[in-house]
């Protein structure tokens, strides 16, 4: 069966039901359980568990340091092009925005990874908009060895691509993609993607089947926080992660969880997350899965970052500009897919992970066959 077969079988209106009205009782019983199903993810994502924080935050540091020791993997991304040709109402980069428009060129981005390189980071993240025009499979062709080069771990965020395209940028040496399904509610998918191939809500959604079906070293999922419900996509996007661990388990897997930021449009969320909320539904991540890398963008604050740290966290972008040429060029801003809310230079991040009593992992592994 098809994650999206699955989806199916659930009713949007009933999970929310069922995450709202779980009971204390529900969330004991979870915080007592070692292995636990989604029922009891429900039950930590539930109002009813925020008088469990403590509890829950307690725990979720013990896992995550017996799994991952008290480390901090560090990436940055790096912004190839900020070409679309999809409308989405929430990005800065959607087709309709009146924006100066750049694809980095073999010179430019020589430039952007000399500049990255010197702040000490061995692990990219490629970032495009989505336009296979001019960032399909023959821009990544050209890019992805100049990149290889000179990074280890190489991450992407492109457009969704074929199996066998996959395939191909593992052999080109990309380590991980990172696929967000935005929204798992199909009816607001429809709602805020208004143009181009994204609306096409199934081809996303086995976007991850595809990428574990070629092979990938490790599968990025989430969902973008407040363009819908948020307990609702955040439980769907668990259940996504489980239903690909069962399949792929060849794969590792991690989950982001980006909160929706001020862009150019000026988009309102459908549903806020508070602070709080964010701590909570980190810590339900790691009791339900222990070994899920949980990752931590420049979108929160230093203040919500720098508390972060002991929480669950495996991985934090540092320094990141969401502008293409924006390590090189750092004049203008008018670039931007989104406003950046932590921007402090990597030592200084760095700085604050060995404060809380971890150390930067800049580097963390070497292929040494195939
Ligand atoms: S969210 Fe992605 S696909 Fe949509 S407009 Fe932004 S860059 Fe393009």
């Amino acid at each position: 069966m098809s994650f999206s077969e699955l989806l199916a079988q659930y009713d949007s209106a009933e999970v929310h039901l069922a995450i709202n009205s779980k009971s204390a009782a529900d969330v004991e019983r979870a915080l007592a359980k070692d292995k636990l199903d989604l029922d009891d993810f429900q039950a930590l994502i539930s109002p009813a568990a925020e008088a469990y924080l403590e509890q829950m935050a307690q725990r979720s540091q013990r896992i995550t340091q017996q799994r991952f020791g008290k480390n901090q993997q560090f990436y940055i991304p790096l912004y190839l092009s900020n070409m679309c040709s999809n409308v989405c109402e929430y990005c800065g980069f959607s087709m309709g925005n009146k924006i100066r428009r750049v694809t980095l060129d073999e010179q430019a981005i020589d430039a952007e990874l000399e500049a990255i390189k010197q702040l000490g980071f061995d692990h990219i993240l490629l970032v495009t908009g989505e336009s296979e025009r001019l960032t399909g499979m023959p821009y990544f062709r050209k890019v992805l060895p100049r990149v290889k080069a000179r990074f280890n771990h190489v991450s992407m965020e492109v457009q969704p691509l074929e199996q066998a395209e996959y395939e191909e940028l593992v052999s080109l040496g990309v380590d991980a993609v990172m696929v967000y399904q935005e929204t798992y509610n199909r009816r607001r998918y429809a709602e805020v993607h208004h143009k181009g191939k994204k609306c096409d809500f199934d081809f996303r959604l086995a976007t991850p089947e595809r990428l574990g079906e070629a092979g990938i070293r490790k599968i990025g999922i989430g969902a973008l926080i407040g363009l819908d419900e948020w307990r609702n996509d955040c439980f769907f996007a668990a259940a996504h992660l489980q239903y690909l661990e069962r399949r792929y388990w060849q794969s590792k897997f991690s989950i982001s969880f980006p909160r929706l930021r001020p862009c150019e449009g000026s988009f309102q969320p459908k549903s806020l997350m508070t602070d709080k909320q964010l701590v909570q539904l980190i810590c339900a991540y790691r009791l339900f899965n222990h070994d899920v890398e949980l990752s931590l963008s420049t979108r929160e604050s230093e203040h919500f970052r720098n508390h972060a740290i002991p929480l669950g966290i495996t991985s934090m972008s540092a320094f990141s500009s969401t502008q293409p040429g924006g390590y090189a060029d750092t004049s203008s801003k008018a670039l931007e897919q989104f406003e950046i809310s932590d921007d402090r230079r990597p030592e200084e991040v760095a700085a604050a992970v060995r404060k809380a009593g971890y150390q930067v992992v800049w580097k963390d592994w070497d292929r040494v066959m195939g």
